[in-house]
């Protein structure tokens, strides 16, 4: 893979900007730091180096430069993050590169062939016009068009299939890349999307995964069709991963650190045009666990604009539970009955602003809700609006928060604040199913040894003098890639930092392992400097002799019990004079320890 443009997309981009399009970087020093993405914490222990340009996680040891980062937060292969970054740094990559080929670049390749054969339709085929024509009636104007890459699907079984076939794509792979059906009554599958306005739907890198199509017209002998169809899931869309419009809403959300969520594709197209750029939309599905995911990378206050009646059980209001219950900031933008943003906005863009500007804090707005919907005089009424508040009151997480909403449930029905208590600890929440995370192959926990090994490095990294508490023997202790860069240091004894720097220049061309564990063992002794490093120095060093002794310890009675099984009395002998020795070494430590204190 030699002549693949690694370091020129590296020379290109930014580690900084290319973590910091998925998660929220702080910058601390010369570093940037963050909660992990790759395990759950409460204090940062992420950071990015923009100087070694690298990103390295103390807590769970993930690291690596912008392709491991890639690979990792998007679950893909090398090939993948690649062509991700690839894309991103305007770096061409010269086509049919085998080692590249991946079953998802096939599928990428699919999704955007698709989606020009279904702009050029939009374009130029007649029926294609008139699509054109109700997308701008309806206010889409030719830049949205262009910038969301809308197109038609034309009215015909194998269309947009034979066009792939004649591509060199398979009918099996169109199948699988949800745009074609399986046929029962003949061998041919059929397109999916017949006769119908095509949404195309990106990832967070504007690729294109999936597609939406929806009628604009009445189709012939299909009286009852749905408005609007999905593909299903495939290698590339998951429909609870994707949120429309995210690609291009995600610094904006960071901006004003708000997301505005709908519910519909032409929303979402129609709020960009009109400058509220920070509005997404669920295709088709309540929120989910892993869209809340996504979006707290961004923001942590959410607008929802969705069909919100307090009463009636709707998977939309799930999801606003599960998105309080993750400790977002919920507020409902209410809208005229039967109308939905598109249609706002295309009448008026200012009556959406103030809309929004209107937002109500989801609490106030469910309390408002259920109490015009009820009397709350009456026992009845009473009753049923408890019924309705009780569960949301259940799912705030914050205790003052919650104790603050019985309250105020209490004031309002004129009851005791002990009976809403004692109703709401019947109240059972409904568990979410939530299927496991995928594995982005977490690495293993570092073993104490290998912490210990790595902060002796950093300790001399920042404080040379460290090296005279390093004896020869000791250098045994240490595992072989350690070993090699302490042997090298103990040999020419740099006494400041550019000889330091000099040093490691020197190793990092030993390999390409090597000089990533340069790289992160720098930025550890660039995060955590050590007040006292001599002393730290010396308490490394006893903890590994006495890790390495109990492990020599640990052989040695593995060696004695195979001697003992073999009935070698002599052997056994030796081997139980030199556990002893070892042992008694152990207690030393151990004594030494226990004086200290
Ligand atoms: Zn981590």
């Amino acid at each position: 893979m030699s002549n693949l443009p690694i370091q020129e997309i590296k020379d290109r981009l930014d580690i900084v900007e290319v973590v910091g399009s998925y998660i929220k970087l702080q910058k601390t020093g010369q570093n940037y730091r963050a909660l992990c993405p790759f395990h759950s914490e409460k204090k940062p222990s992420f950071f990015v180096s923009p100087a070694r340009q690298i990103f390295k996680c103390f807590g769970c040891g993930a690291s690596g430069d912008i392709f491991k980062f890639i690979m990792l937060i998007e679950g893909v292969e090398f090939g993948d993050a690649l062509r991700i970054l690839a894309r991103r740094a305007g770096v061409e990559l010269k086509p049919y590169r085998p080692e590249l080929k991946t079953k998802r670049s096939r599928m990428y390749e699919i999704c955007e062939l698709s989606c020009r054969f279904f702009e050029k339709q939009l374009e130029e085929s007649s029926v294609g016009k008139r699509a054109k024509e109700y997308l701008l009636k309806r206010g889409v104007t030719e830049e949205s068009i262009k910038k969301w890459r809308l197109g038609y699907a034309p009215n015909t079984w194998q269309g947009l299939s034979d066009f792939l076939v004649g591509k060199g794509y398979k009918r099996g792979e169109v199948v699988e890349a949800g745009l074609a059906i399986e046929s029962e009554k003949s061998q041919m599958p059929y397109d999916r999307f017949r006769g119908r306005i095509i949404f195309p739907i990106f990832d967070l890198n504007s690729q294109v995964v999936g597609f939406a199509g929806r009628v604009f017209e009445k189709v012939q002998n299909e009286e009852e069709i749905a408005k609007y169809i999905n593909i299903p899931n495939t290698l590339l869309y998951d429909k609870s991963r994707v949120l429309y419009g995210l690609n291009f809403a995600k610094m904006k959300i960071r901006e004003k650190d708000a997301c505005i969520l709908t519910e519909g594709y032409m929303d979402v197209i129609l709020a960009h045009q009109a400058g509220f750029e920070n509005t997404v939309a669920t295709s088709g599905t309540a929120l989910t666990p892993y869209q809340l995911k996504i979006l707290k990378r961004y923001t942590n206050n959410l607008l929802t604009a969705f069909d919100m009646d307090v009463a009636g059980d709707m998977a939309t209001k799930r999801g606003i539970d599960l998105a309080q219950k993750e400790d977002f900031n919920v507020k409902v933008i209410t809208m005229p009955k039967e109308s939905d943003p598109a249609d706002i906005i295309a009448q008026n863009p200012k009556t959406w602003a103030s809309l929004i500007n209107k937002a109500k804090e989801i609490m106030n707005f469910y309390f408002e809700s259920a109490l015009s919907a009820f009397d709350k005089e009456s026992p009845e009424g009473k009753k049923e609006i408890a019924k309705l508040l009780l569960p949301k009151i259940k799912v705030i997480s914050n205790k003052i928060l919650q104790s603050h909403w019985i309250q105020k449930l209490a004031e309002a029905l004129k009851v005791s604040q002990e009976a809403i208590a004692e109703e709401l600890k019947k109240i059972i929440p409904k568990s979410e199913e939530i299927s496991p995370e995928p594995q982005v192959s977490p690495p293993a926990p570092k073993t104490r040894k290998e912490i210990l090994e790595e902060k002796v490095v950093s300790l001399i990294f920042n404080s040379p003098q460290c090296l005279n508490y390093l004896e020869k023997e000791d250098l045994e202790v240490f595992s072989p890639q350690i070993k090699t860069i302490l042997t090298c240091f103990k040999k020419e004894m740099p006494t400041n930092s550019q000889a330091i720097d000099k040093l490691i220049k020197k190793l990092e061309k030993e390999s390409e392992e090597m000089k990533n564990l340069l790289l992160t063992l720098s930025l550890r002794a660039e995060i955590e400097k050590e007040p006292e490093p001599e002393k730290e120095m010396r308490i490394c060093l006893k903890s590994l002799k006495e890790i390495a002794t109990q492990n020599a310890l640990n052989q040695l009675s593995k060696e004695i019990q195979i001697a003992e099984v073999a009935g070698d009395e002599k052997k056994v002998k030796n081997l139980i004079q030199k556990f002893n020795r070892l042992a008694k070494i152990l207690t030393g430590f151990q004594k030494n320890a226990k004086n200290k204190i």
